[in-house]
C-alpha cells in the first residue's frame, strides 16, 4: 500500500442527481460510459439520483461533473434508425445450456470458448455470407496479424481514446536475469493465477488488435494516389471483457469479417449507404428481431476525451442490434462505421490529389451473430435460416 494513495476527499460511494428523468437508452449509455471510465463495484438508481459504488477511490466533484457531463450527452442521443423489425424470433429460452450439452460450445476460461460442431459451422456460413458479398464488389482479401504495433496505436489514438479495452503483449525481460527470475518464479510447483507484468515484463511494442480493419489503413500509411477500393479481411479481434460464465454474448477474443472502401469521399459515402443496405438485408435474411441504428457508442470519459471527441462521432457508428428474448436487451453483432477523413489524416493515406482518403467499414462477429440466431431461432439447426447461396430463395 502506498501512503496517501488517495486524495483527502476521496471516497468510494456517491450519491449524484442527474437533474431529472433520463430515457432507459441514455441510463444505458451513462451507465456503459461509466464502467469504461472507472471500477465500478455497483450501480444502481434511487429515483433520478445515480448510486454509484467505486472499487476504487475517487474525489467527489470530478467525479459528479463527470456524470453530469455524461447525462447531458445521454438526453441528447436520439438514434437514428435504418432498419427495425419486431417480433421475428420464435424461440424464448437460453440455448446456451442445450450448445454445451452437444459440445458446440466449451468453456475454456472467463471470456473464452472452444468452439465445435454444428455452431462453429453456423460461424462458417455467416463468414462465407459476408465474403462472397466482398468478391461481389471485387474487393481485394487481405489477411494480417492479430496484433497491432504500438505505432498504429499511437497515431490512431487508441490508446487514449480505449484505454478499458486495451490489451498489450510484451516478452520477458531479455536478459539471463530476467529469464532466471521469471522462470524461478513460475514454475509448475508454484500457486500462481496471474503474473506482474511490471515486475518481469520488457516494454511493450504491440498489442492485441481491437478491430480488424485497422491495419488495412496501417498498410496504406505515408502514402498518395490511394484509388477508390474495397477490401475485406476476417480476423480475431480482442477486449479487455468477459462475461464470467463464458457467455457468447462477452467475449475477450472473437472473430469479425470486415468490408472496407476506401478512397473519394464520393466513392466512401456511396459504399457506406450500400454497406447499411447489406447489413439491412443480412438481418432480414435472418429472420431476426432486430434494428439498425446509431449507437451512442460509450467510451473512456475521461475529461479531454470528453471536451474533443465525441460529439463528433455521432450519426458515424451503426450498430447491428439483435434482441435475445431471454434477457430483454439488445446484443449489436455488427456496426457499420463511417470514418469519414479520420484515418486518412492519421495515418496519412492520400488520393492522387493529395487530399486525405476517406474510409468506411462494415464488420459482423460470427459468434455473437450465431448466438443471436439461437437465441431467437433456438439451438436447433433445423430452425436455423440459410446463408449460402446454394440456399438462396429464387
Ligand atoms: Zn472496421
Amino acid at each position: 500500500m502506498s501512503a496517501g494513495a488517495a486524495p483527502a476527499a476521496a471516497t468510494r460511494e456517491f450519491r449524484i442527481s442527474v437533474g431529472g428523468p433520463l430515457p432507459p437508452a441514455g441510463r444505458e449509455y451513462l451507465e456503459a460510459a461509466l464502467g469504461r471510465s472507472y471500477a465500478v463495484r455497483r450501480l444502481g438508481w434511487s429515483g433520478d439520483d445515480l448510486d454509484l459504488q467505486l472499487a476504487e477511490p475517487a474525489a467527489i466533484e470530478p467525479v459528479r461533473a463527470q456524470v453530469e457531463r455524461l447525462a447531458s450527452l445521454a438526453r441528447t442521443l436520439a438514434p437514428d434508425v435504418r432498419y427495425l423489425r419486431r417480433g421475428a424470433g420464435r424461440h424464448g429460452a437460453d440455448p446456451t445450456p442445450a450448445l454445451r450439452a452437444r459440445g458446440d460450445v466449451a468453456p475454456v476460461a472467463p471470456g473464452m470458448v472452444a468452439l465445435a460442431g454444428p455452431f462453429l459451422a453456423l460461424t462458417e456460413r455467416i463468414d462465407r455470407y459476408w465474403r462472397r458479398l466482398a468478391r461481389e464488389r471485387a474487393a481485394r482479401e487481405e489477411e494480417y496479424p492479430a496484433l497491432w504495433p504500438v505505432d498504429l496505436c499511437r497515431r490512431i489514438d487508441y490508446l487514449r481514446e480505449f484505454p478499458q479495452q486495451v490489451l498489450l503483449a510484451a516478452p520477458v525481460r531479455p536478459s539471463f536475469a530476467g529469464r532466471d527470475a521469471f522462470a524461478r518464479d513460475h514454475a509448475r510447483s508454484r500457486q500462481f493465477s496471474a503474473i506482474d507484468a511490471g515486475a518481469h515484463l520488457a516494454a511493450s511494442t504491440f498489442g492485441l488488435q481491437g478491430a480488424v480493419c485497422d491495419c488495412c489503413y496501417w498498410l496504406r500509411r505515408d502514402t498518395t494516389g490511394q484509388p477508390d477500393r474495397w477490401y475485406t479481411t476476417a480476423g480475431r479481434v480482442f477486449r479487455n471483457e468477459a462475461a464470467p460464465d463464458s457467455g457468447l454474448d462477452r467475449l475477450t477474443s472473437f472473430r469479425v469479417r470486415d468490408l472496407m472502401a476506401v478512397g473519394s469521399e464520393e466513392f466512401v459515402r456511396e459504399a457506406h449507404a450500400q454497406m447499411l443496405a447489406d447489413a439491412a438485408r443480412f438481418l432480414a435474411r435472418l429472420d431476426l428481431t432486430a434494428a439498425i441504428e446509431t449507437a451512442g457508442d460509450p467510451f473512456f470519459a475521461n475529461d479531454s476525451v470528453l471536451k474533443n471527441a465525441f460529439q463528433a462521432s455521432a450519426q458515424l457508428k451503426y450498430e447491428l442490434k439483435a434482441t435475445v428474448p431471454h434477457t430483454g436487451r439488445d446484443l449489436a453483432i455488427g456496426s457499420v462505421n463511417l470514418h469519414q477523413d479520420f484515418f486518412g489524416r492519421s495515418l496519412g493515406i492520400r488520393l492522387a490529389d493529395g487530399s486525405p482518403a476517406w474510409s468506411a467499414c462494415v464488420g459482423v462477429g460470427f459468434e455473437r451473430t450465431a448466438y443471436a440466431i439461437c437465441c431467437q431461432h433456438g439451438p436447433d439447426p433445423a430452425g436455423w435460416p440459410g446463408l449460402d447461396a446454394a440456399e438462396d430463395t429464387p
